[in-house]
């Protein structure tokens, strides 16, 4: 998974380590681009493998909270895998694979897992993967996708002894100096558009350089825009290491964000989505708001 967010390391974190349990004579490796350290608190995030050259074709590959075209380097080993897994809960999913297990209406692919595995397995590792995965998905419970069976699973994990405030605290809410900057700068470059309906905002490569801080540090930003008052949606914007746009989108349910990002070769749920687009920051915006434009007559 490229640039892998709460949900996607919870969930394939919390997958490996019950696989690794129930299945000790196998061979199991976990692939994903370098996670932020944020996660380090997880059992066996240093085993995370960051490369697939040299490796040999696995026998199953279990692609988790991933789109096809977000499935970076590890592609090559899912193509040639003999037994394909597609466990998912975005909207946009293509539905690839040999074996599909995809629900929209699941909080969290975290959420997935706990149901998939045998609950005489789990234990306290697990569980505070999967309770990571959880809370970055639902927004700590908050997000509409926060059902009453999430919060029954979230209570059964915390029955497994996690330490849920810390993690929490560590995952999800605290912030680097370098990000707070981040934010303060997003927040301070934002502007209403369409009568105040949707809220923009952008950090450029040059500012991120100024405050120390990188692409990783801007999780969160989108968030705090969609919370202010009287907006509809909000759409942020920053430029990645290789010059495109990184477009991050959430409404508060009038606008389907999944399906601009789609129509821009992105994805995600209707009310949180994003895509990369290349172009310049003014191109990309134009763009986006030409859709949103096209989809609410605005
Ligand atoms: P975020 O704005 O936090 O990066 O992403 C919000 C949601 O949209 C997440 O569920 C994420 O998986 C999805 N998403 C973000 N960027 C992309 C993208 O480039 N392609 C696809 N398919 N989904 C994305
Ligand atoms: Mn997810």
């Amino acid at each position: 998974h490229i640039r892998p967010d709460g949900d996607c390391v919870g969930s394939t974190l919390g997958l490996y380590l019950y696989l690794k349990k129930v299945l000790p004579q196998a061979n199991i490796t976990l692939y994903l681009e370098e996670p932020s350290p944020i996660f380090s608190i997880l059992k066996d995030f240093d085993e995370i493998c960051h490369i697939a050259e040299g490796h040999e074709p696995p026998e199953a590959f279990i692609v988790l909270d991933c789109s096809y075209d977000r499935l970076g380097f590890s592609k090559p080993l899912y193509e040639q895998s003999k037994l394909k897994i597609n466990i998912d809960h975005h909207i946009s999913n293509q539905g690839y694979g040999d074996i599909r297990h995809i629900k929209p209406e699941a909080s969290s692919t975290s959420e997935l897992i706990f149901d998939l595995i045998e609950e005489k397995d789990l234990d306290v590792e697990i569980a505070k993967a999967l309770y990571v995965g959880m809370i970055h998905d639902t927004g700590v419970f908050q997000y509409n996708s926060t059902s009453s069976k999430t919060m029954n699973i979230a209570g059964m994990l915390m029955d497994t002894g996690i330490e849920y405030t810390k993690i929490i605290d560590d995952t999800y809410y605290s912030k680097t100096f370098e990000q707070n900057k981040a934010l303060g700068k997003a927040l301070l470059n934002c502007e209403l558009l369409f009568e105040g309906k949707l809220i923009f905002s952008s950090i450029s490569g040059e500012e991120l350089q100024l405050f120390g801080a990188d692409t990783q540090d801007l999780d969160g930003i989108v968030s705090q825009l969609r919370l202010t008052k009287d907006t509809e949606a909000a759409v942020f914007l920053y430029e990645t290491e290789d010059g495109c746009q990184k477009v991050s989108m959430r409404s508060n349910g009038l606008v389907n964000v999944a399906s601009i990002t789609e129509s821009v070769g992105g994805g995600g749920h209707m009310r949180a989505a994003g895509a990369t687009v290349s172009g310049s920051c003014e191109q990309v915006k134009q763009l986006i708001m030409d859709k949103i434009k096209e989809q609410t007559g605005w």
